[in-house]
């Protein structure tokens, strides 16, 4: 059997392990764009601060592909796929068949809309290369805009503020930061350590284009929706990704948010499975179709359709897609779940010292929380929040002061 996998990444690279794991005789070929070995993508900021090179970031050991006999195309984009004839065709003309493909394509950075969106010095973070940009143009520039107070835009404002760039500023729309993750308690204990690291928000106005400086194709300014402009040698724009699903609808796949797959990570093309964050999932608590946005849940899905793909047949559960952690300076969090409630929801928050937790309850039942400053024992009220136990009041309390242990879940 020949399987070809699109992509190298969390996805792509744990299905190829876990097919090699199963079956030493399957073909393998895993195709990339990238002209890199797979690392981690969660790890760029790192890069762009200036603390790790792409050896510290590597997601498998640079032997991995030869040791697990896998042909490895880096540099080389498939262009479209011909269900019928069971191959892809790479940008270059050439056809490679399969007996079964997974689509690992992940997700591409929202382009930069507004005027003046194509000047040089204008950046979204996703890949290495882009890193390594970002970095040479930060340091020349004395001014970097972030447009987004998403996760990914604070990461990396922090990262350029970390490599030593002197003013930092972040537009964001929303009236605080992380609106989707964290409420406004825990989301101003992020603020203020950003902003007591030089890092400057300004809150309520969306981005609306761009400035050149005279005559050299180069930005200059970041124009807001109020008609002021804010200087700038380097434009940061997070915005969010789209699920890279053309190669699947291009040929005539099912897409809707995502690429469409069934609890096999079967798409509706016959042969062809798609994991990671190409495709779009059932969340668990909400029951909404999101895309799949995590590199844990990539994993999984990479493993799971290696298993189906060899006819071992393995059920993907609807997973958790709310699932975010992060540290800036010294406030770690964590935000799980429908961590900031509904209007059924029963909300619980306690701060103690540097220490804030909320708790979103339903039904007595925890479907969300937040923890601030302190993440201690953040597995055990993820671990509540999958199981749906009931939390007795007891229990609720020692949620609140942090003092619930893993054996406080044996109770149930
Ligand atoms: C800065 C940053 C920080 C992050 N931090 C976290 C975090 O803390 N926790 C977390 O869970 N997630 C985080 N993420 C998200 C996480 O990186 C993604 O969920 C994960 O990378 C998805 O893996 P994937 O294998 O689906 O796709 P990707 O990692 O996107 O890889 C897809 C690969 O396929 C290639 N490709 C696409 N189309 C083609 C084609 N036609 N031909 C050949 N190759 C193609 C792409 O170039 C890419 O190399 C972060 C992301 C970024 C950018």
């Amino acid at each position: 059997m020949k399987v070809v996998i699109v992509g190298s990444s969390a996805a792509g690279i744990t299905a190829a392990e876990t097919l090699r794991f199963l079956n030493k005789q399957v073909q393998i070929t895993v195709i990339s764009e990238e002209p890199d070995t797979a690392y981690s993508r969660c790890l760029l900021p790192e890069v762009l601060a200036g603390f790790k090179n792409l050896a510290g970031i590597r997601y498998r050991s640079a032997d991995f592909y030869t040791k697990n006999n896998i042909d490895l195309r880096l540099n080389t984009k498939v262009a479209i796929i011909e269900p019928l004839n069971y191959s892809c065709k790479l940008e270059d003309g050439e056809v490679i068949k399969y007996d079964r493909l997974l689509i690992a394509t992940g997700a591409a950075p929202v382009r930069p809309s507004g005027l003046g969106s194509e000047l040089d010095g204008i950046f979204t973070l996703r890949s290495y290369r882009q890193t390594l940009k970002i970095g040479q143009a930060a340091d020349t520039a004395e001014q970097v805009v972030v447009s987004g107070g998403g996760l990914v835009s604070l990461k990396g404002a922090y990262a350029l503020r970390q490599r030593g760039v002197q003013k930092v500023s972040v537009v964001v729309k929303s009236p605080h930061l992380l609106t989707r993750q964290l409420d406004e308690v825990s989301a101003a204990m992020i603020e203020k350590e950003l902003t007591g690291m030089g890092i400057e928000f300004i809150f309520g106005l969306n981005q609306t284009g761009f400035e050149e400086r005279k005559g050299t194709g180069k930005v200059a300014a970041v124009v807001l929706e109020d008609g002021s402009d804010l200087p700038a040698g380097l434009v940061l724009v997070g915005k969010g990704v789209t699920p890279n699903a053309g190669l699947l609808k291009n040929a005539g796949g099912q897409v809707n948010r995502g690429i469409v797959v069934n609890e096999f990570m079967e798409t509706s093309i016959a042969g062809v499975y798609a994991a990671g964050d190409c495709i779009e999932v059932t969340d668990r608590l909400s029951g909404q179709r999101v895309s799949s946005a995590l590199w844990t849940l990539a994993v999984e899905q990479g493993r799971c359709a290696a298993y189906n793909m060899l006819d071992i047949k393995r059920i993907y559960p609807n997973p958790l897609t709310a699932l975010n952690s992060a540290q800036f300076g010294d406030i770690p969090f964590v935000s799980v779940g429908n961590a900031l409630g509904s209007e059924e929801s029963e909300i619980f928050t306690a701060q103690t010292g540097s220490r804030y937790c909320r708790l979103v309850l339903e039904r007595d039942r925890l479907v969300g929380f937040i923890l601030a400053g302190c993440i201690e024992r953040a597995g055990v009220y993820t671990a509540l929040v999958r199981k749906g136990s009931p939390v007795t009041n007891s229990l609720k309390s020692k949620l609140l002061n942090g003092t619930v242990c893993a054996a406080d879940l044996m109770l149930f």
